[in-house]
């Protein structure tokens, strides 16, 4: 033992992996190909009870043996395996029961002697969809389910994960149809038998499979497909509009005139319209998970909110998935990963995912402006944390520290901001190349020459910070690295991009429609820039801006506001009072507030009125936002 512990700890050193490894007595993966095939049996018919069952034979040699289940996952960039959803684990080899250990300082680790003669073992255990929300992720429902490999599987350690061979076969609930990457094999009745596919790019494959289902060609007669690949709670929601296919076929042709080049021999979204199924947002290499409200197509209008959804998906095949960060690159699920490049990697795709949703048509400008009011306005005044003790780097470490979890002071502690302060950052790049080169280099250029090489190549291609400003440096020489680490690692403003576009950032007292449809759709009164938070249904409170008006009368997140004036709460009541006492100062905002059992009267000393962000054109500089929009 102690000396494969030894062993372990040499070799991490060697890798340059995190210590933590070392502590824990699993094998180190070795870039070194995996003997056998490593077979995984999936049943997923058990809908009413949401149990996915799974039956493995994991190719094994007599000595001790370390599996695992993935506890790094891509796309989520933290150790979030949902190991507490995996009940029923048994080991069998040559027909006897192998008693299995937990690895006591990793418990994503199982530890079983192969016996003399075994050439195999044999694993099953169960994968249990949460039955509600509060449990996690529900992946099954009575129309549709979504299965992730990752959920499904254990390998064995000591490979890099891309070394393992694996084949699938899940068997399906009669009649059910699925969208995947994965490409069949063979088929017998619902069960489908997958061709071979490495363990990397078979966990990178989920399925979405459906009771309701319709596939679309997002690229008609192309060589390398791309479809759409649709599950819903009822038939009545697979109905699409021609226009509404159009701007989705857009999409595709936008991307490719942006990149040149394409790192897929097919590529299929896979989009769940439910209720019952938790949403999702998930890039792989050669698909994405999305998943929104039924009403996705058949209420377009209500709906343009998210409608940047696949944009952005679609944008990781480029941008986090062929090319990834150095750092973020690791051997296989099990090792830790590190988050530095993320304002690249989410930042970079929230900028492409928003403007490539207007270059297709899946945004009006308008809509797409109002989208970019809104995200100005979080880095404007919005995000007091990051103007006094976080920065944009720290908040990379996040889906490590907070794994989405919800936050008392989420706008002070700060969440992800690398993804929309990120997309500040590089819209505040493209105004950088447009002004030292005259507009005649843009984003445009380093989205190209970063991430189009290659075309047909998908093993992953690693980044760090260096190259990016080299990169940048190629199209338009400049001290990038500086102005890069100002605004990931400073505190100033990150919003310079707007007015180098020849744009302002404006606040008046009529919400924009991105904020009202924002406001209906989570039952809420966003106000924020005036009186410093934001109410749910039925007046709980929200978020409450650190240091504003609200957070300074003395009202916290958790608190419930019973009253306005005297009155029962509503939130036009809440408004009314606010305009009311911007107009007339001497009245006040005076909220009885619930706090647990106690009820306290909180007068808001604020006359500003409503206020809320848009932004309007400065005629004295050049429309390049409008631009950067245009379809190409
Ligand atoms: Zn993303």
């Amino acid at each position: 033992m102690k000396a494969t512990r030894l062993a372990s700890a040499l070799a991490v050193a060697a890798f340059g992996l995190a210590s933590f490894s070392a502590l824990a007595d699993v094998p180190v993966p070795q870039d070194v190909p995996y003997q056998g095939t490593l077979q995984i049996n999936v049943d997923a018919t058990d809908l009413a009870r949401r149990i996915f069952r799974v039956h493995q034979v994991v190719p094994a040699t007599p000595g001790p043996l370390t599996l695992l289940y993935p506890q790094w996952l891509p796309g989520h960039h933290s150790p979030s395996g949902p190991i507490d959803k995996l009940a029923g684990l048994q080991v069998t080899a040559n027909g006897k029961t192998l008693p299995w250990t937990r690895d006591p300082l990793n418990v994503y680790a199982f530890h079983v002697d192969v016996p003399a003669g075994a050439s195999s073992v044999e694993v099953s255990f169960q994968f249990l969809s949460p039955q509600s929300t509060r449990e996690g992720r529900v992946v099954m429902t009575p129309e549709m389910l979504n299965l992730q490999w990752n959920a499904n599987s254990v390998y064995p350690a000591g490979y890099f994960s891309k070394r393992i061979m694996t084949q699938a076969t899940v068997k399906f609930p009669a009649g059910w149809q699925f969208g995947t990457a994965l490409e069949v094999e063979s088929r017998d009745g619902d069960t489908v038998r997958f061709k071979p596919i490495a363990y990397d790019d078979l966990v990178d494959s989920p399925i979405y499979a459906g009771k309701y289902f319709k596939r679309v060609d997002l690229d008609p007669g192309a060589k390398v497909p791309v479809h759409l690949n649709i599950v819903a709670d009822e038939a009545k929601y697979l109905e699409t509009k021609p226009e509404q296919l159009k701007v989705h076929r857009n999409l595709v042709q936008q991307m490719y005139k942006l990149y040149g080049a394409h790192h897929y021999d097919h590529y299929d979204f896979l989009l769940s319209l439910s209720k019952k199924m938790s949403g999702q947002g998930l890039e792989h290499h050669r698909s994405s998970e999305n998943g929104v409200s039924p009403g996705y197509f058949t209420e377009w209008d209500k709906n343009a909110l998210g409608r940047d959804l696949l944009a952005h998906e679609f944008n990781h095949s480029w941008n986090g998935k062929y090319r990834r960060g150095a750092d973020l690159t690791t051997p296989n699920f099990n090792v830790p990963m590190q988050d530095s490049l993320l304002w690249v990697y989410e930042g970079q795709t929230q900028f492409w995912g928003h403007v490539m949703a207007a270059r297709s048509g899946l945004w009006t400008d308008e809509q797409a402006r109002d989208m970019l009011a809104f995200v100005a306005a979080t880095y404007d005044k919005g995000r007091p944390g990051l103007a006094s003790w976080r920065n944009i780097q720290d908040t990379t470490n996040d889906p490590i520290i907070a794994r989405r979890a919800p936050l008392p002071y989420r706008n002070y502690q700060g969440s992800e901001d690398y993804y929309s302060g990120g997309q500040m950052i590089w819209l505040d790049v493209d105004g950088k190349l447009r002004e030292l080169s005259r507009d005649k280099h843009s984003i445009d250029d380093f989205a190209k020459a970063f991430f189009g090489m290659d075309s047909g190549q998908w093993a992953v291609n690693t980044y760090t910070f260096e190259d990016v400003v080299a990169t940048l440096n190629e199209i338009e020489p400049f001290d990038w690295a500086s102005y890069l680490r100002t605004r990931v690692d400073g505190h100033g403003s990150l919003i310079g991009g707007v007015a180098s576009h020849g744009w302002k950032l404006v606040y008046t007292d009529k919400p924009s429609a991105a904020v009202k449809a924002l406001e209906a759709r989570r039952h809420s009164a966003d106000l924020t820039y005036s009186l410093g938070l934001s109410l749910g249904k039925d007046g709980s409170v929200g978020d409450v801006l650190w240091d504003g008006p609200a957070f300074n009368a003395g009202i916290s997140s958790g608190m419930t506001v019973v009253a306005v004036n005297g009155q029962d709460y509503g939130a036009d009541a809440l408004k009314e009072a606010v305009t009311a006492s911007a107009k007339d100062k001497s009245l006040p905002i005076e909220l009885l507030v619930k706090n647990f059992d106690r009820y306290k009267t909180v007068r808001i000393d604020y006359h500003d009125g409503l206020k809320y962000p848009h932004l309007v054109r400065d005629t004295s500089k050049p429309d390049t936002l409008s631009k950067l929009l245009k379809a190409r």
